[in-house]
């Protein structure tokens, strides 16, 4: 299909969070194109494919997406917690996650975008923006030729180190704690149950981040690892160690390589016609490095701003920073507990992580998390509570100056 030079909303990046934008623009009657540089949307995919049934709840109801497993895997009920000295406990939930088929589950968000009017165009890289009276012009890579589109709304959906969100100028600082490299294999290992999770923190195996096995039934899983950039060191060597170590016959199926913005969300994610949304404005969780959820909140609400400031004619910051509002008022106290988390974990060392461990054993291990009401856990914090102030307070201040944050 031949692009139009002016569409009035253009999305650049068709993951979850420009899927979600381009769907919510166009049932507000925006005429939206959504831009994809693949040549198949969910083509390559770097996930380790876990959310949590809220999450895949959300999506079904944004979405209108009613048979949700063609792109479920597995589901998962149990949650295994493995300290440095390999101790571990589980926690048990019934519907508390699923892993994905991400590929499916990608193409499956942008056929509802593109099935509700927009304007998908794969095969079609965006290569820059600059204002141009009051309106944006972007120029995209397609069919080997470059074209000059205008529009009024410009939403960058394009991931970790958004092509869109540097070329006009928002500013992209991040600190090296705050981006996590990761290395994942796609095993085949049948001793590998389909129902758990499993983390793993450990200095040998995971300094500064975490070692997964998220199942993708019949014997397959996503087995990665994350490390901060800040380490210098590739979290390739640390996976080849934990499959040597513990999965010795294990065979890979796939590899992957990719990189997660933790909690070092940019400054400003809008300024005059443009919003940045999902891994782009470097949302995803903090502590867990999870982003498919906060990329479709933020994309959704980037969507319904978007669409009033078009129907308004108000395209300025001062109106789109709505957006911004909006989005932290949804998502702001999960997000705040993570960097909780994030801050104790700040100086990593297995004695600080086992001394959370054991705080967290305490509480929840061998738990069903579907029967444990609030009173029970009030009554175990109580118990524990010499333990837990300890933890708060011999963690140099951070968590203490967290809480402060979550709670004033
Ligand atoms: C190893 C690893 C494991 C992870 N595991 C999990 C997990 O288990 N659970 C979870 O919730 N999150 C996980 N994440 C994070 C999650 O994958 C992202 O947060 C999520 O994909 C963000 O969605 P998005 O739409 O913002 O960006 P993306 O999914 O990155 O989508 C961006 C899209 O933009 C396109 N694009 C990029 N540049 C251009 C351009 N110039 N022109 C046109 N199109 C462009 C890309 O091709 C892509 O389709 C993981 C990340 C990694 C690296």
């Amino acid at each position: 299909m031949n692009l139009k030079n002016s569409y009035p909303a253009i999305v650049v990046g068709a993951g979850p969070a420009g899927s979600a934008a381009a769907l919510t623009l166009a049932k507000n009657g925006i005429e939206t194109l959504l831009i994809e540089k693949q040549r198949e949307v969910g083509k390559d995919i770097f996930c380790a494919e876990g959310i949590s049934v809220n999450t895949l709840n959300l999506t079904k109801n944004i979405f209108g997406i009613e048979n949700p497993e063609k792109f479920i895997a597995s589901k998962i009920d149990t949650l295994r917690i493995i300290a440095p000295d390999l101790d571990y406990f589980e926690v048990y939930k019934d519907d508390m996650s699923v892993v994905l088929e991400r590929k499916i589950f990608d193409r499956t968000l942008a056929e509802k975008a593109a099935a509700a009017g927009a304007e998908l165009s794969v095969s079609t890289k965006f290569l820059r923006a600059e204002r141009d009276n009051g309106r944006i012009k972007i120029e995209v890579l397609k069919d080997g030729k470059v074209h000059e589109i205008f529009t009024d709304l410009l939403i960058g959906a394009d991931g970790p180190g958004s092509a869109v969100a540097t070329s006009l100028g928002l500013n992209m600082e991040v600190s090296e704690q705050d981006v996590h490299k990761c290395a994942q294999f796609l095993v085949y290992d049948e001793k590998i149950p389909s129902n758990r999770m499993d983390f793993l923190f450990s200095e040998k195996y995971s300094p500064t981040g975490y070692a997964w096995v998220f199942p993708k039934g019949r014997g397959l899983a996503n087995l990665g690892v994350g490390v901060t950039v800040e380490t210098n060191k590739d979290p390739m060597d640390y996976l080849k160690t934990i499959i040597s170590e513990f999965y010795p016959n294990a065979r890979i199926i796939g590899w992957l390589r990719g990189v997660v913005p933790v909690g070092g969300n940019l400054k400003k994610i809008y300024t005059d016609n443009l919003l940045v949304v999902g891994d782009a404005a470097r949302l995803a969780d903090p502590a867990t490095g999870g982003g498919i959820a906060t990329a479709i909140i933020s994309g959704k609400i980037a969507g319904e701003v978007g669409a009033e400031a078009i129907k308004k004619d108000d395209l300025s910051e001062k109106f789109l920073k709505k957006y911004e509002k909006n989005y932290w008022n949804e998502i702001g106290l999960d997000y705040k507990i993570s960097l909780i988390l994030k801050d104790y974990l700040k100086n990593y060392t297995d004695e600080r992580i086992i001394k959370l461990y054991r705080v967290l054993k305490k509480l929840f291990a061998g738990k069903n998390l579907q029967t444990l009401n609030l009173s029970e856990l009030f009554f175990n914090s109580v118990k524990n509570s010499k333990e837990i102030l300890s933890l708060l307070l011999g963690s140099g201040g951070d968590v203490v100056n967290s809480l402060r944050k979550v709670i004033f």
